[in-house]
This record gives structure tokens, sequence and C-alpha cells, in this order.
């Protein structure tokens, strides 16, 4: 075992991350969010991902999808612009004349074949940061020599099954803190391990955060997730504070919106729609 510093995350601990807004701001202060992913059946992932990241607050959204998403994605999100792949139905060549701040990479994605050579040749010559969730990781767990190609500070936010493709089975809760950290350092990335109280972990530090609740457990609210990191990234904040704080964020906007919702009844999309109240209530 090693040293382990935890530290538990509420509104005072994300408050010196917070940056206000300058007042003669424009949106080219507040970066661009490249969002990658999508497949047939699978679209809806990239809306509610690309939406999130606008949500939060960056400048520009672009929405990298399969030809089948184009009308779904302009028509239910106009706010962003989309480069559309060669293929119909799946991601197959990740190519863009763009220079976004930030890319997202996985969300609806799936696994096909040229997907994954897809990735390898993208991740062969990126250098910006990335935020890399769901099939992404499932594709970088079943290739892990692509690992090696990931920037710096790359944040990776897996599901517990997720988790378990990437860094193996665990025997208890302590096991899998101390194979995350070995992970975490090896390749040099920013775990998020989701679910109730995600725990963000860097090296030998582990984030716990405490907002979000079982409202959550519904489908697509890991995609709000990615979206908001992002976002946030884009916005200037580093990789480590834009995790620990959108993951701080994305539950509280869910708290805020059970009040209105109740439990079985938030749906993803109305978690974008509370970003707003969970930043005012920061003051
Ligand atoms: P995903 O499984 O990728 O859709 O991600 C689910 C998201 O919802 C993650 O951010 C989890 O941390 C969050 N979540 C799921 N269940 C709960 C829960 N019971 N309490 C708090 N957050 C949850
Ligand atoms: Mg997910």
């Amino acid at each position: 075992t090693t040293q382990t510093d935890a530290v538990i995350i509420g509104k005072y601990e994300v408050l010196p991350i917070y940056k206000p807004r300058d007042p003669f701001s424009h949106k080219g202060h507040f970066g661009h969010c490249l969002v990658v992913g999508g497949s047939y059946g699978k679209i809806g992932a990239v809306i509610l991902a690309s939406r999130a990241a606008l949500s939060s607050g960056c400048g520009l959204v672009t929405s990298y999808i399969p030809k089948c998403g184009y009308t779904a994605l302009q028509a239910s999100f106009p706010e962003a612009m989309v480069i559309t792949d060669n293929d119909e139905n799946h991601i197959t060549d990740i190519h863009f004349e763009i220079a976004p701040s930030v890319i997202a990479v996985g969300v609806g994605m799936g696994t096909d074949y040229k997907t994954i050579s897809a990735l390898e040749n993208f991740l062969k010559h990126n250098n910006t940061p990335l935020v890399i969730d769901a099939d992404g990781i499932n594709i970088l767990a079943k290739n892990q020599s692509f690992l090696k190609l990931l920037p710096k500070q790359t944040v990776l936010t897996p599901h517990p099954k997720e988790l378990e493709r990437l860094i193996g089975k665990w025997s208890d809760d302590f096991d899998k803190l101390e194979k995350a950290k070995a992970f975490s350092k090896k390749h040099d990335v920013i775990l998020v391990i989701k679910g109730a109280h995600s725990i963000t972990v860097y090296g030998n530090m582990l984030y716990i955060n405490s907002t979000g609740n079982p409202g959550l457990a519904t489908a697509g609210s890991g995609d709000v997730l990615t979206g908001i990191i992002t976002g946030l990234i884009s916005q200037g904040y580093d990789a480590l504070s834009a995790t620990v704080f959108g993951v701080y964020l994305h539950g509280k906007s869910a708290d805020i919106a059970v009040e209105d919702y109740g439990y079985q009844s938030l749906i993803a999309s109305h978690v974008i729609e509370y970003f707003g109240a969970a930043y005012l209530d920061l003051f």
C-alpha cells in the first residue's frame, strides 16, 4: 500500500477553484469543445454531452458524429456546430479543420473495429487535452497499448463496469482504490470512479465528492458529466480542477433538480437545465 491523501469536496472546496466571468469577456475566452462520439441509435449521448459542455460555460461546441445523426443533432441542439464522419453509422476517421481547446471522446461511440482504428490514428497525432468516457474507455481497456498515446492528465470517467475492464477486478473497496491510484500514476491520467460519492483519483490524491443522489442513476447522466468536465477544461480550468469541480456541479445540479422532479422522474436532460442553479448556489 501507498500513502493516500483524501479530501471531501463540498462548496467550500470548489469555491477557490471557481473562475468568475469578466464583464468584458466574449465567447473566444471560453474555448471550443469538440465532442466525438455516437453511432446509429446512440446519437443522444453526443447531444447530451455537447449540450452539457455549452451549458457549463464553454464558448463554442462542435459535435463530431456519424452521418446518421446530423439532422437529430442540428434540430435538437441549434447552438452546436456539427462535423460528420464519412461513415453513415459509426466513427471511422477522426479528422477536422478546427482547433478545439479540448476534446471529449467516446460517448455512444460503440466499439466497431473501424472505430477502434480511428481512435488509434487520432491518438497518434493528437496533442489536445482529452476527456474519455464510455466506449472510449472500453476501447482503451481492450487495447492498453493506446494508453501511452494519451496526453498527460487525460481525464477518464468510468462507471463501475468500465473501471473493472480498465484496471481489472478488485477484491474490496480498499483494493479498488489502490489499483486506481497505481493506474493513475502509471499512465498519468485522472480517473473518476463514478457512483454514489464519486471519487476523483490522481496519483496518491483522492477527491471524494459530497453532492449527487440516486436520481442520477438514469440513462445519460454520465454523458452529462463528460460534457461538464470538458466544458470546464475549455474555460481554462486545469484538468484536475475541472474534474473535481465538474463532478461537484453535476451532483449539485441533480440535488437541486430532484426537488422539482423527484428521484424517479429526473432524467439526464433535466440535470443540464440546473447547472445554472448549481453555479448560483456557490454564492
Ligand atoms: P453513467 O453510468 O456513465 O451514466 O454515469 C452515471 C452518473 O450518475 C455518474 O456521474 C454517477 O456518479 C452518477 N450516479 C449514479 N448513481 C448515483 C447515486 N446513487 N448517487 C449519486 N450519483 C450517482
Ligand atoms: Mg456512461
